[in-house]
């Protein structure tokens, strides 16, 4: 099977020796099955991507001789194609307008004695599905920010949505529990999209069969196979590799400027023994 495989990473910081792991490791997949290697670049909070971090992802996966398809989607030109996904979840009632500042979400989860906690944090308590359409009117003429926020309960509700799974290379199939990350936050009155969303949509647009990434993303993977569900997209394989880390046994940051490729070029490493720190050859 000809694999389409892509490496997705956010210009938020230089790259680091796990991510010259986990763009080689998708791209020989791509290669050794005569597929397809693309390279996208996850840039939707503006707030914390810079364009020297994304000049220098082309720089280091250059260096260490990948070759990618162009043009390289970048997810902040895509801003209609996720407002448009958006609108479809919109009309089969599955998402909902969320007005909760962060400040006010922490204070009722500290107010309440067991607030049920998901993969990413405490779950949203779900104030905001209760409101009327006079009241959400209101705000929204009001101009408050708001969350577009997944109403799980309707969205598990989908006939198939409890009986999801997904391929993971050497293990098979996985069985899926999306409904214990909440109401998840689909998209914010700034932004048309989450990283979910984009994601979920961009991977299938792109026609992306093996998703190649983290460990760290695993649990990702049981949103976004619902959100497959709910827009009717092809399904890809997965396989989520270890974490490389650091001498000390902790996995590996953007923060840990030692271990970025271009730090290591710098002090004159070669491609190849950058490849060897992140683990090649090894096995
Ligand atoms: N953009 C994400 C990151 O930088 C990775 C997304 C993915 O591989 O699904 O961690």
């Amino acid at each position: 099977m000809k694999r389409v495989t892509r490496f997705a990473p956010s210009p938020t910081g230089y790259l680091h020796v796990g991510h010259a792991y986990s763009a080689s490791l998708a791209y020989r997949q791509a290669v050794e099955s005569d597929g397809h290697f693309l390279l996208r670049i996850e840039d939707i909070d503006g707030t914390r991507c810079r364009s020297e971090f994304e000049q220098g992802i082309y720089e280091d996966l250059n260096w260490l001789g990948l070759k990618w398809e162009e043009p390289v989607r970048r997810q902040s030109e895509q801003f209609e194609d996720y407002a448009a996904i958006l609108e479809r979840l919109s009309e089969e009632n599955l998402i909902y307008p969320c007005f909760c500042t962060r400040r006010e979400i922490a204070e009722e989860i500290a107010r309440s004695d067991s607030a049920p906690h998901g993969p990413d944090g405490p779950l949203y308590h779900g104030t905001c599905k209760q409101l009327s359409d006079s009241e959400r009117e209101k705000l929204f003429q009001g101009n408050s920010p708001y969350a577009l926020r997944l109403d799980m309960d309707k969205a598990m509700a989908v006939p198939g949505a409890q009986d999801l799974t997904f391929n993971e290379l050497g293990k098979g199939q996985i069985a899926c529990n999306p409904a214990k990350f909440g109401d998840i936050v689909l998209a914010r009155k700034e932004t048309p999209t989450s990283y979910h969303l984009a994601v979920t949509f961009d991977d299938a647009l792109q026609g992306v069969n093996l998703v190649v990434r983290g460990q760290d993303l695993f649990e990702a993977t049981h949103v976004q196979r619902l959100l497959q569900h709910l827009l009717q997209l092809p399904v890809p394989d997965y396989l989520h590799h270890g974490l490389v880390s650091d001498t000390k046994g902790r996995r590996l940051a953007k923060r840990d400027k030692g271990a970025t490729i271009r730090s290591l070029r710098e002090k004159g490493y070669t491609p190849e023994e950058v490849m060897k720190l992140a683990g090649f050859g090894k096995n």
